[in-house]
């Protein structure tokens, strides 16, 4: 892995994404062999599972549009008693947002089914030696609060110009996501890096997300930035890593109210290098939905092909 070699260029295009993606394989789960079967609609091979667990963005919906089908699909889904999560890789907001989006669109997904790799972070940041500070990275995410019974402290800068005396103080640092998150800011957080390294916990690895006029630049973009620059290996906590995926399947066996088999269930998604890869590297089995989200517009069997990430289906639609 030659990070130098990356083109981290903005603004990102779905192919410079998968670029990315691409150049940082070696710190993500290997993928694992399958034989792609091509499906029209996910909603006609029920029968082959337990359970799912969705992705949000590019499956359930794109922005403030549902995706087409999900209603019809969710129905069927709880016709035949299907146990259903949602695992998000969405950090800047509690998931509990999420949750009452869903249900302000009348979808039938339980809150509590709902999970983010913003819970897995605050799992692994409450499993931390106590007395700690952290500076939670990007002033428009929602700030994690911690509980006194956390036992660390959240530093935040209410600005750029506070964000290197923040930095001074933290024992670490994290990212939740990147809305207000600016080459200024980073060119801080890269010096108090280099200066004294620290961890630097990544809750949402995404590089990018679809917007309506182009492509985001996500906390996993700014990791690799991070990475070119100081070397440091940050820790990701979202998918394709394990720790959303204990925290999915989780949540997903509680809505069963049983122990699952993982080759019962399957992580349905629009994005290979985190749910497809992430899913199967977890022992689920993977769809990948081709028509909506990151792939749409791209051949996915091409794609597939290129990276050697196979889904266990291949999906046009819900
Ligand atoms: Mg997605």
């Amino acid at each position: 892995m030659d990070l130098a070699q990356l083109d981290t260029g903005l603004p990102l295009t779905r192919q410079r994404t998968l670029h990315l993606y691409q150049g940082i394989r070696a710190l993500m789960p290997p993928a694992q062999p399958a034989r792609t079967q091509p499906i029209a609609r996910l909603t006609d091979h029920l029968d082959e599972f337990d359970g799912l667990i969705l992705d949000g963005y590019g499956v359930i919906n794109i922005g403030a549009e549902l995706v087409p089908g999900i209603d019809r699909f969710l129905e069927a889904v709880a016709d035949r008693g299907l146990a259903l999560a949602v695992l998000t890789n969405g950090a800047s907001f509690p998931v509990s947002m999420a949750a009452e989006k869903y249900q302000k669109w009348g979808l039938p997904i339980a809150p509590e089914a709902v999970v983010s790799s913003r819970e897995a972070l605050q799992r692994r940041l409450y499993a931390n030696p106590p007395g700690q500070k952290i500076v939670t990275l990007d002033r428009a995410s929602q700030p994690l609060s911690p509980p006194a019974s956390a036992g660390f402290t959240e530093l935040r800068a209410r600005s750029t110009a506070e964000l290197a005396a923040c930095l001074e103080q933290a024992d670490a640092a994290v990212m939740l996501g990147a809305i207000s998150w600016s080459e200024d800011d980073f060119e801080i957080l890269a010096a108090a890096m280099r200066a004294r390294p620290r961890p630097f916990w990544i809750a949402n690895p995404d590089v990018s997300a679809p917007q309506p006029d182009g492509f985001s630049a996500e906390p996993g973009y700014w990791a690799i930035r991070l990475m070119q620059e100081t070397g440091i290996k940050p820790d990701f906590l979202g998918k394709p890593y394990a720790p959303a995926f204990e925290l999915g399947f989780e949540a997903l066996q509680k809505q069963a109210g049983r122990a699952l088999d993982r080759r019962r269930v399957a992580m349905v998604g629009d994005s290979l290098h985190t749910d497809i890869l992430g899913g199967s590297a977890f022992g689920l089995q993977t769809v990948l939905l081709s028509g909506y989200g990151l792939l749409a517009g791209l051949d996915a069997g091409e794609v597939i092909a290129e990276t050697g990430i196979a889904p266990d289906w291949l999906a046009a639609e819900l």
